[in-house]
């Protein structure tokens, strides 16, 4: 069992999560935060930190959603940019809060890597 991170975290990420992983186990897109499911140890901590919902335990999901976010979950902690200490949200968080299908609509984006400018 693991917790992921679902829809409603795309273009809010509001990072509260992160500060209280006791394994360190988040992992950042440009648009979106991962729990990466091997390291993940379900202790459930960040799940009522999330100000919008957007964790849960996979067990909760339904057989297809569980597939699809484990598949992203894993993808994005794949590109291993952890972060660990909280920031600032988006500023369209408060905007984007509740709007449906934003994996559909904008997509995952990793973060630009600087290092190939
Ligand atoms: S607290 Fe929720 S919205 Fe914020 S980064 Fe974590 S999962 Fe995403
Ligand atoms: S359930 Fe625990 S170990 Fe897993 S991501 Fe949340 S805080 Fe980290």
């Amino acid at each position: 069992m693991t917790y992921l991170v679902t829809d409603n975290c795309i273009k809010c990420k509001h990072t509260d999560c992160v500060a209280v992983c006791p394994v360190d186990c988040f992992y950042e897109a440009d648009n979106f935060l991962a729990i990466n499911p091997d390291e993940c140890i379900d202790c459930g901590v960040c799940e009522p930190e999330c100000p919008v919902g957007a964790i849960v335990p996979e067990n909760a999901l339904p057989d297809e959603e569980r597939e699809k976010w484990d598949e992203i979950n894993r993808r994005v902690s794949e590109w291993n940019i952890n972060i660990v200490d909280q920031k600032d949200p988006l500023p369209e968080a408060n905007d984007m809060d509740g709007v449906p299908n934003k994996y559909e609509e904008f997509g995952i984006i990793p973060i630009k890597d600087i290092t190939n400018e």
